[in-house]
């Protein structure tokens, strides 16, 4: 009775192992990076996953996301991807944590301290999130001794090609910091680009990654929602919450996967064009009558929603001649990984 991600365990950990592989390869190091929802999976999935792949570390947004991944990572080290902040003081004593550092103020602190945390220093890209300026690395390469340098960071944008930028920056930060480690750890570059930065910069080079990584090929994975109730209405009866009254004979479908899980909540598109645009609103859009298009397929077509989705679960509007499908059945159903709760994985 659930909404279930199946996953065709040799497909996807073989594909999983080929990007880990080709990477090391091209000479780059895979850090895998797990967060949030952990891509549907849950991070303490994919910190089990990692310590499977034999990875020296693993990447985690926050340092709230810490206690549910060490233990499943198997002691190895752990980077948190936010960087540290004064308040958060009491996560410095932990030898497996590896902290990134973004403002001269917060290295400053860290320098001042006895603790001597792991550091690696994030340089501000045209991203523009997180990151020290160049003009200010100078006086960083002054303070790395008092840390445990292990590299400079860069995050870079997911459109275009940021690879001289990212050569650039690692140039000048090397150039500041001479004696330090020359390891660059950087985001969103294919392994070739990488690849190529650490060959024009002469260093290591840790490429973070998480949806190329576990979300690259959707081929051995399956959103499936089970069947928990099927009702016919006839036309002019109500049903729902709202009470709403069908306008024809149909069938009610519900199905698992409701507001809780993430169902049909959206998160803004980056979709620029008006064509993306309209294709968007027809994937999530509303008709004139109020009614929204669900993510569930039933009979080959999505289906609309009868009524928008509870917590829990999802009521279907099934047109008549299509057949209903049964107690206990399940349905496809179209999910977005970074939002979506499921209640079970199942390893097929
Ligand atoms: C989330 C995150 C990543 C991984 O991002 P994907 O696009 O999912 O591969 C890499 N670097 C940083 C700094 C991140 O926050």
């Amino acid at each position: 009775m659930s909404l279930t991600l199946h996953i065709a365990a040799d497909q996807w950990r073989g594909r999983v192992r080929r990007h880990v592989d080709d990477a090391t390869t091209a000479g780059v190091t895979v850090v895998p990076v797990t967060k949030g929802n952990g891509y549907g999976f849950g991070n303490a999935v994919l910190a089990a996953e990692s310590a499977r792949l034999g990875v020296a570390t693993l990447a985690v947004g926050t340092y709230e996301e810490l206690p549910a991944v060490v233990e499943a990572f198997g002691g190895g080290d752990v980077l948190v991807l936010s960087p540290w902040r004064p308040w958060l003081d009491g996560g410095l004593g932990d030898d497996h944590v590896v902290h990134t550092v973004s403002r001269l103020e917060d290295l400053r602190r860290l320098a001042m301290g006895d603790a001597r945390p792991r550091v690696v220093v994030e340089v501000l890209t045209s991203m523009r999130r997180h990151g020290v300026g160049t003009d200010e690395l100078a006086e960083v390469a002054g303070l790395i001794d008092r840390v445990r340098f292990e590299g400079f960071a860069l995050h870079l944008p997911l459109t275009g090609d940021h690879t001289a930028e990212a050569t650039a920056l690692a140039r000048r930060a090397f150039e500041a910091a001479p004696a330090a480690a020359r390891t660059v750890w950087v985001s969103h570059l294919t392994p070739a680009r990488a690849a190529a930065v650490g060959r024009d910069t002469g260093s290591d080079v840790r490429l973070r990654v998480a949806t190329a990584l576990w979300l690259g090929d959707r081929a051995g994975l399956a959103s499936r929602a089970t069947v928990l109730d099927v009702h016919r209405v006839r036309r002019g009866e109500t049903y729902g919450y709202h009470q709403r009254k069908a306008r024809r004979d149909g069938t009610l479908v519900v199905v698992a996967g409701g507001t809780a899980h993430g169902v049909a909540l959206q998160a803004p598109t980056a979709a620029g064009t008006m064509r993306q645009r309209a294709t968007a609103l027809a994937r999530g859009g509303l008709e004139a009558g109020g009614r929204a298009l669900s993510p569930f397929r039933i009979g080959g077509k999505q289906r609309w929603f009868a009524e928008p989705p509870h917590m829990q679960c999802s009521m279907i509007w099934l047109p008549d001649g299509v057949g209903a499908p049964a107690v206990g059945d399940e349905v496809d159903v179209e999910v977005r990984f970074t939002t979506t709760t499921f209640d079970h994985l199942a390893w097929d």
